[in-house]
């Protein structure tokens, strides 16, 4: 897509918008503003936007929300603009930025939770010459049936949306000698016409959809080097929750292996919500001390609800308002109904599982689209798997683990357990400084 439009932008420059923009310093405003009167030529990014416009009277929070993503997301880049077009679209420019820069960022829009679209598109002169130019370009070396779309957020254009898409049409299938098909053309050309300009551009690429991460609060994934719980993180950041991590290593009785994973999994994650925080505790010794109390064929259930109390513990400080987990129920035996019941009991917090009611080989094909399964397939001691009894119950009694818990003081062992995390801020731009320690997050 790029490409074409590409193409489609250096001959727009040279045949109707005169000498194109420097690609370096930004330009001065009044210099962009007189440009853009007599015909601004630009790649920027158009984003459709899907549930957002639903929400009435929140829309407005909603957009603010995702405003603030989207810069967050191209903080290393040269600034952005930001304009709501009505409800639906967002055009974001980069003013004096490259053609490969405007890419870049297309790029990082796609894992933006909360927008259906990413256009890269040509914004240009609202005249029928310029924009008709434009969209034959946009169509060169394509082969296939094509259809023009275009739309009028400016009525009083002189023509109307079905007249400019006419009008185009004829002119590519003239140019181009392609087929029309209105209903399910192979190629599509889009017109978009604003009160100050015009958008020329093909089919997009998707994006991730959902809601903008933080509009539904915050939550904190407890995150192994695992499969699932990537996943499970995915699902809810985008029903827009923001995520903090906690992973549990086996230190001191197990290497670091575990953690590199968790790392590399949340810097994966990072692209999808920007500012995630990790937290590692080391788990070995308390789970010597569950199993010195006597917990046997209960260990792995004991050991999920003190990473439960945990992370309770821990979210106070965090002001994450419930725990994430990657638990699908019957994949593993502490995972039947009956134990997780007795995992909901041991913390007030709700728990919530996105995975529960899907098959293993669902959560592979998600965990591979979003890049997270080459991470998880990679070997590392997981901290469950040590001091773990040879046979696992399957239906925990609530009543049993409680007197165990109890003996053991698992709520101080918990409040210990935080203290004795350690933070990072594994980002997809790389490293950063450290997070404030865990107990200091507010
Ligand atoms: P995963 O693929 O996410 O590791 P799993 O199929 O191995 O899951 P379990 O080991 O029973 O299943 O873990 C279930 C859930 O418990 C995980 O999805 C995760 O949310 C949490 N969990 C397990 N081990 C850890 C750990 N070491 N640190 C943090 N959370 C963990
Ligand atoms: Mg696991």
């Amino acid at each position: 897509m790029s490409a074409s439009l590409d193409t489609a932008a250096s001959t727009a420059r040279g045949d109707s918008a005169g000498p194109a923009a420097p690609a370096t310093a930004p330009e001065p405003e009044s210099t962009r503003e007189t440009r853009a009167a007599s015909g601004p030529d630009e790649l920027c990014v158009l984003l459709k936007l899907g549930e957002i416009v639903l929400k009435g009277s929140n829309r407005k929070l909603f957009e603010r929300r995702l405003h603030n993503n989207i810069r967050s997301a191209a903080r290393d880049l040269p600034d952005i603009r930001l304009s709501q077009r009505g409800a639906g679209v967002i055009v974001v420019r980069m003013p004096g930025a490259s053609d490969d820069q405007v890419t870049e960022l297309s790029e990082r829009l796609r894992n933006v939770m909360g927008i259906v679209w990413v256009h890269l598109v040509r914004r240009v002169a609202k005249d029928v010459d310029t924009v008709t130019d434009v969209a034959l370009r946009s169509m060169e070396g394509r082969s296939g049936s094509f259809a023009v779309r275009a739309r009028r957020r400016d009525k009083r254009f002189p023509m109307t949306s079905s007249e400019l898409a006419g009008h185009v049409g004829a002119r590519i299938k003239e140019q181009h000698g392609l087929p029309v098909n209105l209903s399910a053309p192979d190629n599509r050309v889009f017109i978009e016409v604003d009160k100050d300009e015009a958008f020329v551009f093909t089919d997009g690429i998707p994006g991730q959809g959902g809601l903008p991460a933080g509009m539904s609060g915050r939550a904190l994934v407890l995150m192994s080097g695992g499969i699932d719980s990537p996943v499970a993180a995915h699902r809810m950041m985008r029903r827009g929750l923001k995520v903090d991590f906690l992973h549990f290593s086996g230190m001191p009785f197990t290497g670091p292996e575990s953690i590199y994973k968790a790392y590399s999994l949340v810097r994966q994650l990072d692209r999808f919500q920007v500012g995630s925080r990790l937290f590692v505790v080391p788990f070995g010794k308390a789970q010597q001390q569950l199993r010195t109390s006597g917990m046997e064929r209960l260990q792995i259930v004991a050991q999920r609800r003190l990473m439960l109390k945990t992370a309770e513990a821990m979210a106070d400080n965090l002001r994450a308002e419930a725990l994430i987990t990657g638990d699908a129920l019957g994949q593993v035996s502490s995972q039947t109904l009956t134990n997780m019941t007795a995992l909901d009991d041991s913390v007030d917090l709700p728990i919530l599982r996105p995975l529960l009611g899907m098959d293993k080989s669902e959560i592979m094909d998600q965990a591979r689209r979003i890049g997270t399964l080459s991470i998880s397939e990679l070997p590392d001691e997981d901290c469950c798997t040590m001091l773990t009894p040879r046979q696992a119950e399957t239906a925990a009694k609530i009543g049993d683990l409680r007197q165990i818990e109890k003996r053991l003081d698992a709520e101080e062992l918990a409040e210990y357990l935080v203290s004795t995390a350690q933070a990072h801020r594994p980002s997809f731009l790389g490293d950063t400084e450290p997070a404030q320690p865990a107990t200091a997050a507010r």
